[in-house]
């Protein structure tokens, strides 16, 4: 099993230019070979086998890109060849041959955005408190944890906000012992947790916890509008207007940075305290298209802590069980499984007119999620578990079999 371990690094104030010259060659070999591959589709000519020598070996004799001898071949080999990896990558999700996203074409690399340089076995090193990189020389790097194998690659990135970071490729023991669930976790019959994702809270557990949302865009919206502002009143091409972009950049950063260490934390509690958990299969991308909600779910982050939950249920062999987005999990009691109709928005609790039960409307939810997840033993689970995405998807049973009509589609369009 393959994973990545990242890193900051902190060049020197020597060592800044190379690895500029590094990002740029890079990208300019991406953007020459990228361009012949085009030309190619276009002309609908097969494309050439020697594009590599084309524009490197060649390249480096012309005028034009003598420059692309100061930086190590390494590095452009590795650039060329990441774009015949996206290029292969394209062509094979299009023609159904790779699992999940699709995959579109590779994209001309800008010189504004992001930038990264790769080296492969023999261009880099690993020590204690640095690494080693070819023609750039040792670079400090904080070692948070050390590294669990020797490295295949490394990737050096240097972010919008200006932080560099040294990403490396390992490999890592399949499978790793699953942490010990504790007993009783979960609902009553310690089937594992349901979890109903919502705004007002990040989301709700079927035990009746409550997970604040930290709302971290909004805490820093203020900032973030006046830095913007202040941007676009500077002058095109100043320099005044490249500290003015740094410091929104740095802002972004700072959200995101602080949005991933929550996802981070608590998917991996999740994971930890619970063997089975069921979520919601929500549509993230339909439901940012609504204007008045967008800024919020972004900010929510609800894609993502998805993906990593999954990724985490992965790793440490549990099952995530996603129920069916049409699953009408606000409107059936969870104590009688009989369904109390459709519910605007603002009704937060209800009483149950079967079983006289009172309801918290999201606690509610989140027990019927895992409700409908537990209907299956283990191995049952696995058999239907289809891949989808990145997201093990169950064709449901209707565990209450007196009562359909929630199955009906559109019973339960709740936004
Ligand atoms: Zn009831």
């Amino acid at each position: 099993m393959k994973a990545r371990y990242n890193y900051r690094i902190y060049p020197k104030p020597h060592q800044i230019e190379p690895l500029a010259k590094a990002f740029g060659c890079a990208r300019v070999v991406y953007n020459d070979a990228l361009w012949l591959y085009k030309k190619a589709l276009i002309e609908g000519l097969p494309i050439p086998k020697d594009v590599d020598k084309q524009v490197i070996t060649q390249a480096k004799k012309t005028p034009d890109r003598a420059w692309l001898s100061e930086v190590s071949n390494i590095v452009l080999q590795q650039s060329f060849r990441d774009l015949q990896t996206a290029w292969n990558n394209y062509f094979s999700s299009l023609k159904g041959k790779r699992k999940g996203k699709k995959v579109g074409l590779p994209k001309f690399k800008k010189k504004q955005s992001r930038q990264a340089i790769r080296f492969r076995k023999g261009g880099f090193k690993v020590h204690s408190q640095s690494v080693k990189l070819a023609k750039i020389g040792h670079v400090k790097m904080v070692v948070s944890r050390p590294l669990p194998s020797s490295p295949s690659s490394v990737t050096i990135i240097k972010d919008c906000a200006g932080r560099y970071f040294a990403s490396f490729v390992v490999e890592i023991p399949q499978p790793i012992p699953p942490p010990s669930v504790p007993p009783n976790r979960g609902d009553a019959e310690g089937r594992g947790v349901g979890i109903d994702l919502g705004l007002t809270h990040f989301c709700i557990l079927s035990t009746g916890e409550k997970i604040e949302n930290p709302r971290l865009h909004k805490k820093m919206l203020r900032k973030i509008k006046k830095a913007n502002r202040r941007l676009s009143k500077a002058k095109k091409d100043s320099l005044r207007r490249k500290k003015r972009k740094l410091r929104l950049a740095k802002l972004h950063a700072k959200v995101k940075d602080q949005r991933t260490d929550f996802l981070h934390k608590l998917t991996t509690r999740l994971v930890r305290e619970n063997q089975t958990l069921a979520v919601e299969d929500l549509n993230v991308a339909g439901l940012i298209k609504n204007r008045k909600l967008s800024r919020a779910i972004s900010d929510a982050g609800w894609a993502k802590f998805k993906t990593l939950l999954a990724a985490k249920c992965d790793k440490y062999g549990r099952d995530l069980i996603i129920v069916d987005r049409w699953f009408a999990s606000s409107q059936i009691c969870s104590c009688c499984g009989q369904s109390g109709g459709r519910k605007e928005l603002d009704v937060r609790e209800w009483e149950c007119l079967y079983c006289n039960t009172v309801h918290d409307r999201d606690i509610n939810a989140a027990k019927n999620l895992i409700r409908e997840a537990g209907g299956q033993s283990d191995s049952e689970k696995r058999d239907n578990a289809v891949l989808d995405g990145a997201f093990k998807v169950r064709t449901q049973e209707n565990p209450y079999p007196h009562t359909a009509p929630w199955l009906s589609p559109m019973s339960d369009c709740r936004l």
